[in-house]
Order: structure tokens, then sequence, then C-alpha cells
């Protein structure tokens, strides 16, 4: 679990400002849920033969009522629930969205945290696949505002729970055939949820992957058509994806459409997201049955691609930075600092007294782009003198009254200009 530092945080301000906006683009509306259900919810909208049920959560009980709780892993399923607990889809489907933190208890690695933060869509109520393309449009579009190039779409459908059924008895078969060359998991799972063996990590199980039996070889018409609905668009609108038959995603409540979007530059933590529809969760946490389709991405991995095509760049703490010394003027800063907050301004008072020149030392340090500076004199005249920390300007003094007007006009314009005041100058000493 990470602490974000201030210049991090920046940049992650920045992606959150740029998803927000992104999102309502598309209609989807924001969604906030509690980081702590009831640990029966997962299990059932998970699934219990997956990883995050299996080993990922983090759960505990209440100790005041005996309440089994866990910090929730993913949020489609706290997004499910409350949408059925406060009846939202009456009347009509709904697009809606959350970002927050994630908490899994995976081994920590580069681009896999414990606690993790996820951005995610879902459409309530749509059962597609004009849906599921729109969705894919939107990640497609993200990335380009990212100046993001290289995510690539995998997709597949997985079918109705029906076309499942009859691969399952094909797959147990196959795995049967090759006992002796799965892993523990796999052994176990090849009897509870045999799907979920196809979406094991290790790296001996995949050639055995590859060659099982096809689930896209089991759909029947329906099932086909919505995925060639799916595709129709992605082809009309000019998005590459490729078909991957093996992705089943690692939770329990998908059906049809799934999808990845992955990366090579991030090593083996290359799903930058993932997502699909899940027409029967809202039915297995005890809603009326409910068509939907959602994705959920990382943070981390956005961030760490978008890091890698900029430097971090610590931003500025304020645009002003006030220095002040002198009875008078020491009260007066206040008024100033918030006259100029009153216009829009970002302004840092300087707190802890201190010589000017060491005052001024600490206003370059914030990355402030004009000192406003308040001495005695100033004070007496009711005046403040405003030098420009980043070019060269020399240094003009005005009426207070003016103040806001001239470090607004010295903030945002052209550099060229002339000093905007006839009034002296005034030295630092
Ligand atoms: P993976 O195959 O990498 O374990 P997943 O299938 O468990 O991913 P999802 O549950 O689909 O992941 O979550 C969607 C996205 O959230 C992932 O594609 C990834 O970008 C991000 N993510 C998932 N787990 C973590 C984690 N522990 N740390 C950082 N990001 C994560
Ligand atoms: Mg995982």
């Amino acid at each position: 679990m990470n602490d974000i530092l201030p210049d991090e945080a920046a940049l992650w301000e920045e992606l959150e400002e740029t998803l927000r906006s992104w999102l309502q683009s598309y209609g989807y509306r924001n969604m906030r849920t509690p980081l702590l259900e009831p640990t029966g919810l997962f299990r059932r909208a998970i699934g219990e033969a997956t990883d995050i049920v299996e080993k990922e959560m983090y759960s505990f009980v209440d100790e005041l009522n005996g309440e089994a709780l866990t910090l929730r892993p993913e949020a489609t399923a706290s997004t499910v629930r409350a949408a059925i607990q406060h009846n939202l889809l009456y009347g009509s489907p709904q697009r809606l969205y959350y970002l927050g933190p994630m908490y899994r208890h995976e081994r920590p690695q580069k681009g896999r945290y414990r606690q993790f933060h996820q951005v995610g869509a879902e459409a309530l109520g749509y059962a597609g696949p004009d849906v599921d393309a729109e969705l894919l449009l939107m990640c497609a579009r993200l990335w380009g505002d990212l100046g993001l190039d290289d995510i690539k779409l995998q997709l597949n459908s997985i079918g109705s729970p029906e076309e499942r059924l009859k691969h399952r008895a094909e797959l147990v078969q196959y795995l049967q055939a090759h006992e002796d060359e799965l892993d523990a998991d796999a052994k176990r799972r090849m009897h509870t949820n045999p799907l979920r063996v196809l979406d094991s990590k290790n790296p001996l199980m995949q050639p055995l992957i590859e060659s099982a039996p096809r689930l896209l070889d089991h759909l029947g018409e329906a099932s086909l058509a919505h995925f060639e609905g799916v595709q129709q668009v992605l082809k009309d609108v000019g998005i590459p994806y490729s078909i991957n038959p093996r992705m089943v995603r690692g939770l329990d409540y998908y059906n049809l459409t799934v999808f990845e979007w992955v990366t090579d530059r991030l090593g083996a933590q290359g799903t930058v997201c993932g997502g699909g529809r899940y027409d029967g969760l809202f039915e297995q946490i005890g809603g009326k049955p409910t068509p939907a389709c959602g994705f959920a991405m990382g943070l981390e991995r956005l961030l760490a691609l978008m890091q890698e095509t900029r430097a971090l760049q610590a931003a500025a703490q304020c645009e002003v930075y006030v220095v002040h010394q002198g009875g008078a003027a020491d009260r007066m800063a206040f008024r100033v600092a918030e006259e100029l907050r009153n216009h829009g301004l970002s302004v840092m008072q300087h707190c802890g007294g201190g010589s000017f020149k060491s005052q001024m030392k600490k206003a370059d340090a914030s990355g402030a782009v004009l000192a406003v500076i308040l001495g005695e004199d100033e004070a007496a005249n009711d005046e403040a003198s405003v030098k420009h920390l980043r070019v060269e300007r020399g240094q003009v003094r005005v009426a207070r009254a003016s103040l806001p007007d001239t470090v607004t006009r010295l903030l945002f314009t052209d550099e060229e200009q002339e000093p905007v005041s006839e009034l002296p100058k005034r030295s630092l000493t």
C-alpha cells in the first residue's frame, strides 16, 4: 500500500480530472459506495473459486457486532448492490462510474499493489451489443486523450451459462486427461469451476491452456450475433482488435462479451483495463434480471505508462507568495492574501517570520510566479510591491486597491509588456 506524496499526487489529480471529464462526455455519472461491504456480497458476486475470493480479500469480523466484512476488491458488486438497494434502475437504465481505492492481498510487485485504484464504468440495464461497443470506443478515446498509443484490445465471448455448461463437460474431460500436468489450483478447480483453470497465471500451465477446447466453438446463434454486433462497430469505427479465445477474465459474473486492453510496456502486469458483460449479476445478488456491461482500469498502471512518456515535474505550490515584515505589514498580509484569493488566485502567505531575504528564498522555492512584498513603508502608505520571480522584470509598487488587478495582469499577460506602474521601485534589504 503506497503513500502518494505531493509531487506525484499532482499527476494523480491531473489524471483524475481527465478521467472525470472523459466519463461525463459519454453521459456517465459518478457513484460512490462504501469501501467496506458484507463479505457475502463479494463471495456471491465474484465467485467462490476465483483468485480474489480464495486468497486476495481483506476480510475480518467486526468485533462489535460479529458481522463479516471485506475491504472491496473491486466495485462492480458494490455498484450493483447499491443500484438494487436504491431501485436506481426504476424507469430507466443508468450509465455510472466510480473511481477509488480497491484492496487485494496479492504478492506485491511492480504494477501490483495491495491498495490500488480503479476507475470503472458500468452501463446498467443495457442489453447491448451497442453499449458493449460504446464502452470499447470510450477506452480507445481515453488512450488518445492520454497520449498512449500502444494499448491493444483483446476480445472474446464466453457465451451464455448454458453454452458454458456444454463446453464444461468437454473441458473437464480434457483436464482429466492431462491431470498430471495440472498445478494444485487447477486440480482443485477442475471440479469446482473448470473455466477458471483457463485464467491461470502459472506460465507452466500456458501450453496446456493453449490447446484446451475453446468456448468460442460452443456458442449458439444468439451469442454469435451479439459478438458479431460488437465487432461490426469496432470495424466501422476503425478500432483494431484481436480475438483471444482463451480469455475468460478472473471473475465469475461475466457472460458474452469479455475484453482486456493490454500493453507490452509494463512487463507481466500489462493489463490496463478489463471488462465485459455481466447479465446474471443482478439476479445473483438478489435483484431482478438486468443486463449490464462495464470495465475497470488500474490507475497505477495508467500512471506508469504516462510517466514513461513524460518526466515528473514538481508542480508550483501557488501563484503568488506574500512576504511581509513589521507589525503593521504582518497584519496587512492577511487582508491582502484574502483579497487576492477573492479574485481566484492561489496565494501562499509566508508564516513563521524571518528576514525579507529568507522569505524571498521561500517564495522562490514555492514555485510561485509573483511575490507580493509588504514592508513598513508599504503598510504606512496602504500600498504593496510586486516582484516577478520567474523573469527579470524589476519590481513595481501599487496602491493596495489596485493590487489584485496588477497581480492578475502580471500573471496572465504577455511577459514583454512594460511594467504596470510608475510608482518608485523599492529595493529589498
Ligand atoms: P491481473 O490479471 O493483472 O491480476 P485482474 O484480472 O485481477 O488483473 P481486474 O480485476 O480485471 O484485474 O481489474 C482491472 C484492472 O485493475 C486490471 O487490469 C489492472 O489494471 C488493475 N489491477 C488489478 N489488480 C491490481 C493490483 N493488485 N494492483 C494494481 N492494479 C491492479
Ligand atoms: Mg488479479
